[in-house]
């Protein structure tokens, strides 16, 4: 999974399949299907940490799930970015800036959605902990985050 890594990726978020993450407390932003298919096919699934920025805003640590799409019946991908950070408003429509530095575990099925939850909960201080680390802490100053002024637009 290391050798695609740093992944540098940028693309509109676009609604998802409704599953209800936001519910469970883990909004995560969805990219296009032409964004992931734009992502290398042996890139394997499963979650990822990097960091991410919503248009020109700051860069924050997230997690990134690289799963099976059910929409096409599990035959293509989806990428959602989970930015830890609380957001006043969703960004729908907004274009969203990520690095993925690093590699957490396999795509998992767990029995109930407490053990999901905790799951993902022990993948967030997984990331928290390894984005801090000198080899992941200095994308977040890469310049692929500070285009210039106005570069970055919204793109309804
Ligand atoms: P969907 O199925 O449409 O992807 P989600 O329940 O996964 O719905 O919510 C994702 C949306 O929530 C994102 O597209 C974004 O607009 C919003 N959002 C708010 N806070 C966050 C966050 N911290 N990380 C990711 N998305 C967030
Ligand atoms: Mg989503």
């Amino acid at each position: 999974a290391m050798r695609h890594l740093p992944y540098f990726c940028r693309g509109e978020v676009v609604k998802g399949f409704g599953r209800g993450s936001k519910e469970l407390g883990i909004p995560t932003a969805n990219f296009s299907e032409q964004v992931v298919e734009s992502f290398p096919s042996d890139i394997p699934t499963g979650i990822y940490y990097g960091w991410a920025c919503v248009g020109n805003g700051d860069v924050h640590k997230m997690v990134l799930s690289i799963g099976w799409n059910p929409f096409y019946k599990n035959i293509k991908k989806s990428v959602e970015t989970h930015i830890i950070h609380t957001f006043k408003e969703d960004f729908y429509g907004e274009i969203l800036s990520i690095v993925i530095t690093g590699y957490i575990r396999p795509e998992k099925n767990f029995d109930s959605l407490d053990a999901l939850i905790s799951a993902i909960q022990e993948d967030i201080e997984e990331a928290k902990r390894q984005l801090d680390l000198p080899e992941h802490l200095k994308l977040k100053e890469d310049n692929f985050f500070h285009l210039p002024e106005g570069k970055i637009v919204k793109n309804h």
